[in-house]
Order: C-alpha cells, then sequence, then structure tokens
C-alpha cells in the first residue's frame, strides 16, 4: 500500500510518515500544495493524507481537482481546529473523511485502515497462493498452516505480489509500490529481498515454490 501525505507541518508530516512506515506502508510526502497536486494527480496511490491550509495550493483546491480529473482515490483530510465549519463547512469537495488537528495516532491509522479498505480500492483481508496465506489485518503470514515470520518490508513485498497473483512485476513496478518514491534503491534490492522471501516462504517447504522468477522482465507469484 502506498500513501501520499501533503502537510507543510514538517513535524507532523515527518511523524505520520514514520509511524505509517512501521505498519508497512509505503509513505511519500509534500511539504507544500503544489508539489503534493503534483504527485498525487502523477502517482498511483491508495491513500492521500491531505493538510487543508497549505502553501502554494490548498487542500481544497486539490482535492476538487483531482476529483475533476477523475482520481477516485480515496482522501483524509486534515484541518486545524476550527477550519473545518470556517473554510469548508457544508462544500462537499470530495474527501473522504475528515480529521481535526490535534489527533492521536491511534485514530489516524483506523481510519487509514478503513478507507483502504473500502471495496473499490481494497484487497481482500486475506490474500492467498497456493497453500500460502497473508493476512492483511493481523499480518500473519503462514504456508501449510505453519506461521512465517517477515520483516515489514518482506511483508509488504510479499503482499504486493501476491495482491498481482500471476502477473509479471518488473522490478520498477516493485520498487515504486513497496518502496518509497524518494528511497535510494537500486533493482539489486529487489533481488536481494526476493531472496530473503524464496528463503522464507518456499525453500523451507517441500511444496512446488510459489514466486517466479520471469527472466528479463521481473517476477510473479503463482498458485490458486
Ligand atoms: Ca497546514
Amino acid at each position: 500500500m502506498r500513501l501520499l501525505v501533503v502537510e507543510d507541518e514538517r513535524k507532523i508530516a515527518d511523524s505520520l510518515k514514520k509511524g505509517l512506515e512501521q505498519e508497512t506502508y509505503a509513505v511519500d510526502v509534500a511539504y507544500d500544495g503544489e508539489y503534493g497536486y503534483d504527485l498525487a494527480s502523477t502517482e498511483d496511490y491508495d491513500l492521500i493524507i491531505l493538510d487543508l491550509m497549505l502553501p502554494g495550493m490548498n487542500g481544497v483546491t486539490i482535492c476538487k481537482n483531482l476529483r475533476v480529473e477523475g482520481k477516485s482515490t480515496p482522501i483524509l483530510m486534515l484541518t486545524a481546529k476550527g477550519e473545518l465549519e470556517d473554510k469548508i463547512g457544508g462544500l462537499n469537495i470530495g474527501a473522504d473523511d475528515y480529521m481535526v488537528k490535534p489527533f492521536a495516532f491511534e485514530e489516524l491509522l483506523a481510519r487509514v485502515k478503513a478507507l483502504a479498505r473500502r471495496p473499490k480500492n481494497s484487497l481482500p483481508t486475506i490474500l492467498t497462493a497456493g497453500n500460502l496465506t497473508l493476512d492483511t489485518i493481523s499480518y500473519k503470514v503462514t504456508r501449510t498452516g505453519k506461521e512465517i515470520g517477515l520483516s515489514k518490508k518482506e511483508f509488504a513485498l510479499l503482499a504486493y505480489l501476491l495482491k498481482n497473483k500471476s502477473r509479471v512485476l518488473t522490478k520498477e513496478q516493485i520498487i515504486a509500490n513497496v518502496w518509497d518514491f524518494d528511497s535510494d534503491i537500486l533493482p539489486n534490492t529487489v533481488e536481494v529481498y526476493i531472496g530473503y522471501l524464496r528463503d522464507k516462504i518456499d525453500k523451507p517447504f517441500k511444496e512446488p515454490p510459489l514466486i517466479k522468477t520471469v527472466r528479463g522482465f521481473g517476477y510473479r507469484i503463482e498458485g490458486d
């Protein structure tokens, strides 16, 4: 899951990024409205966390523009106390949910999970390939009923492969969806992480391997 945070208060933006990354999301941050709008309209996100008052372009304009362009990415709008009533009270600007600052991170996380779970954008809760299962809510991964411990990146990578089961994914697609926009990730890093995953989900099991290398193209996961 890839999220965009558009927030000019750096402390809030950076702590959101840190907290959400700990929850296995890939998070891009924009500190002003114009850059945020650029990213939101050109990149593919599962959810946008959008501050209302921003330098460059405000959250209401960004939200409206995205909807006019036909982008249906869920938007969680952040507002300071009082702004909601004053600036956008009664206006239908196309955001999916609102939160008033200051808020507890746990509450934001609950809203993020709820929005990301909405049927039009979401994954089913349990993803499978053959006898492997991954639970996107409890973060539990099993194969032939045995629980497998994965790191956060390994989990995010496996979830992305499962979400696109049977499709060949290039290293570039994998980087764009599993790592952050500005992470210094080389295609070799994907190979390394695919290796870690194989060591955990394929090698210990006397079962046909699930992760396939498609030489010259990338990787895919297989299994009914
Ligand atoms: Ca602001």
